[in-house]
């Protein structure tokens, strides 16, 4: 999946561009899990193709007196973990000082930059755009993000520019989990203490482009893939110091993993950091295992695990139904169950239910307590199945699709869950015309 980061100075027009892109798509994610929580990634999809977008303007965004340390973080993320750069800048401010220092540093990139100059709405405008060229970054894209003029040209450039990926071919179909978390979690010493010290191994794949790598392993009888893309990262000078920052760093891991471990640190909680990485894994519709480390300094009797777990799990409403262990890298506590967890995880989120098996048991549910009469119509579902998909996708056929709403459709995830075994994994419910 490629990945297209905006970048440019605030105020440009950034994030009216970046809601445009995932709109159409999100219109739909939202229509499904009901909820919205990132303001800053996305997915997108334009003739057929799809990707993830950053706006990078992340936390900096709206303030005007932005120190050129923020922009150069903000595109040094960018030319990191994106594939294709999208720099908009502004015809009604011309080329600011902001911008020269934006297109310095992407001059010097290999990777392809559309510049896009916003607020392009008439042919005045369109004159005017051509001191962009100063920019020395070539040809330019012109468009206008409030009324939307011009994006369809954007996108076709950019679905254009997305590098030609080599198929990274999967021998073998082993499990791929990624580790993330934010820095200082303890994420390297769990991955050291779970393999040795052994690793880094790094084999890198051909290709141009930095992308993540995996490096299978052998663990107590367990095959996997470990996603890495540490390895390659060119040595950040970058602190990773604003949440919003290491949240992207771990975009590409998640995207590329099956299952997500997101190390938490016992002492700090599950604060907005981890709550950020475990959305996006959500999003992605990846498995997810919580491993709260640091287990060892955590006074026992001040804290109990089970209300630990308690506090976690509140704020991962709805989707609670993710395996929380409490180990420690340190002292190596539960390294062995955190790896079953993560195993079975995959397992769940891999695993295939017969359409007798689950009608005879959905029926009798919705049987049981049917979906609400709406308008003094009754709602009748009278089958269903789960779909040939990669991620858990269950679709129920009924005769008034648009009268299922989210709390049934909640009711019928909590039913799965009862009797099959998901924990860990992200499920869509569909409800269709029969
Ligand atoms: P990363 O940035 O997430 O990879 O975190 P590190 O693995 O570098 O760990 C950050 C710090 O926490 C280091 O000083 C580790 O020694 C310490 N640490 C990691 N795991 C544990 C643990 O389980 N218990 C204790 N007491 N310290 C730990």
């Amino acid at each position: 999946n490629n990945i297209v980061a905006i970048v440019g100075r605030p105020n440009v027009g950034k994030s009216t561009l970046f809601n445009r892109l995932i709109q159409r798509r999100e219109a739909i994610v939202d229509s499904v899990s009901g909820v919205t929580r990132d303001r800053n990634y996305g997915k997108s999809e334009w003739n057929g193709k799809e990707f993830s977008v950053i706006d990078t303007g992340g936390y900096v965004r709206g303030s005007d007196d932005v120190f050129e340390g923020e922009i150069r973080k903000q595109v040094e993320l960018a030319i990191d973990e994106a594939d294709v750069i999208i720099f908009v800048v502004d015809v009604e401010e011309g080329i600011t000082p902001m911008d020269e220092t934006v297109a310095k540093l992407l001059r010097k990139v290999t990777k392809p930059v559309l510049l896009a100059v916003n607020k392009v709405d008439n042919a005045m405008r369109e004159k005017d755009a051509v001191e962009f060229y100063n920019l020395g970054l070539g040809d330019y894209y012109t468009f206008a993000s409030i009324s939307g003029s011009g994006t369809g040209d954007l996108l076709d450039a950019l679905i254009e520019a997305f590098p030609e990926k080599p198929e990274v071919e999967v021998k073998e179909d082993l499990p791929r989990f990624a580790v993330v978390g934010r820095p200082n979690a303890g994420k390297s010493s769990f991955i050291n203490a779970l393999i040795g010290q052994d690793r880094y191994i790094v084999t890198d794949i051909a290709g141009t482009t930095r992308d993540a790598i995996d490096t299978k392993f052998d663990r107590f009888g367990f095959e996997f893939n470990l996603v890495d893309t540490a390895g390659i990262r060119r040595k950040a000078k970058v602190k990773e110091d604003l949440e919003f920052y290491s949240v992207m760093r771990s975009v590409r891991a998640i995207e590329h993993a099956d299952v997500c471990i997101l190390v938490i640190d016992a002492t700090r909680g599950f604060e907005g950091q981890d709550q950020s990485i475990f959305w996006l894994a959500e999003k992605n519709r990846k498995g997810v295992v919580i491993l709260v480390n640091k287990w060892d300094l955590v006074e026992k009797d001040t804290m109990s695990s089970r209300d630990y777990e308690e506090k976690i799990r509140k704020e991962l409403m709805p989707f609670t139904d993710v395996p929380i262990l409490f180990v420690s890298a340190l002292t190596k506590q539960r390294l062995l169950k955190a790896l079953e967890a993560t195993v079975q995880v995959f397992e769940n989120r891999k695993q295939r239910i017969s359409t007798s098996k689950f009608n005879e048991y959905m029926l009798k549910v919705i049987e049981a307590y049917p979906p609400p009469a709406m308008k003094g119509k009754y709602v009748k579902i009278k089958y269903c199945m789960q779909l040939p998909t990669q991620t858990p996708q269950f679709v129920f056929f009924a005769n008034l699709p648009q009268y299922v709403k989210e709390p049934y459709k909640r009711y019928l995830e909590n039913k799965i869950r009862d009797n099959w075994d998901f924990a860990g994994v992200p499920i869509d419910i569909y409800i269709r015309e029969k």
